[in-house]
């Protein structure tokens, strides 16, 4: 089986993993950057960005991750289109393997972001691409002049549902409370959208249909009163999981299935740093993770430079 060597190898290719490209490709690393999926991470799916600085007009979630990928490409960062299979954290040189490949390396950053968090209701698994949908952006387009519901309160909930009334007859955000979490900005376009209303305190319990979602059942929180509504389409944002199943057993994560990093990004395992929403359940931004991502890599060259990566 191939074998290489590399300084750092980096593991994913959202905001994290390409800013910390950049900087480890500037201090001559020749990082190694494996996208796993999903090129850009959850970036790639926002519509428009409209807080990353310097674009004061926004920008396309794909078009920043392309920029983001230009810059590190530039300084020297290889970025290989694979999804690590296994990971090794126990040996020194760590091991990182993809499918016919075994990369060895004196540091890791770990950049695998989140996903969708799942409603767990029944029906919500089999309609999933037949009516259920975790992507606005990818799927809004095959709801025009129909009537969809939302779940969640947050501020994807409402980006996203803002989004949809571009097609969708009428959007219907279900939240769980009689409150929003979204910030106020969102919430003030939202409640001035004649095409958005709201349920409030009210549960999805099931999701319906026969080849394609027809309706939902939901149910008042404060009644308990259950009862079905028509519906073409549920999309759901009720945030994200962490991606840390490959190393879960190897490093040290906090309760919500976060990796616990350092104030240098570095994990329990010496050498191995985190940078992005795989470490940060507070702020989840696109240039938070990409600060992450740069700092990260910041402590991999002063790690390295001291050579004390390289003892467990
Ligand atoms: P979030 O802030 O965690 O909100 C999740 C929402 O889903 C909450 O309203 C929560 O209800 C609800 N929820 C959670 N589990 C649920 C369940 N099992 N059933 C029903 N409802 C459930 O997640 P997010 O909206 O994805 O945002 C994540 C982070 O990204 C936040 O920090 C947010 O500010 C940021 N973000 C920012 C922007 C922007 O700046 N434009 C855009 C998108 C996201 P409760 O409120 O009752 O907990």
């Amino acid at each position: 089986m191939e074998k290489e060597h590399r300084k750092l190898v980096i593991i994913g290719a959202g905001p994290a993993g390409l800013s910390a490209a950049i900087y480890a490709a500037r201090a001559e690393l020749k990082p190694l950057l494996f996208t796993g999926m999903v090129l850009y991470g959850q970036a790639s799916v926002t519509e428009t960005i409209e807080n990353y600085p310097g674009f004061p007009n926004g920008i396309g979630g794909n078009d920043l991750g392309q920029t983001f990928q230009e810059q590190a490409e530039r300084f020297g960062a290889e970025i290989e289109y694979s999804q690590v299979e296994c990971l090794d954290l126990s040996v020194r040189p760590f091991e990182i393997s993809t499918f016919g490949k075994v990369v060895t390396a004196d540091t890791i950053i770990l950049a695998t972001g989140a996903d969708n968090r799942k409603l767990g209701v029944p029906g919500e698994v089999e309609f999933t691409g037949q009516g259920v949908s975790y992507c606005a952006t990818c799927d809004g387009w095959f709801y025009k002049g129909k009537d969809i519901h939302v779940v969640g309160g947050g501020d994807s909930a409402l980006e996203e549902a803002i989004f949809l009334t571009r097609y969708a007859n009428s959007v219907t955000i279900i939240h769980r409370r009689d409150t929003l979490r979204a910030g106020a900005l969102l919430e003030r376009r939202a409640r001035s959208d004649p095409k958005i209303s709201f349920i409030w305190n009210t549960v999805v319990k099931e999701i319906k249909g026969e080849e394609k979602v027809n309706s939902v059942v939901i149910e008042d929180l404060n009644t308990h009163e259950t009862k079905s509504i028509h519906s073409d389409g549920v999309f759901i944002f009720i945030g994200h999981t962490p991606n840390s199943e490959l190393f879960a057993d190897q490093l040290a994560l906090a309760e919500d299935g976060t990796v616990l990093v350092d104030k240098t990004y570095q994990t329990s395992v010496k050498g191995v740093f985190a940078a992005g929403e795989i470490c940060d359940p507070l702020f989840r931004q696109v240039v938070t993770s990409a600060g992450m991502g740069a700092a990260a890599a910041i402590s991999a060259v002063r790690c390295l430079e001291e050579m004390e990566c390289n003892r467990p």
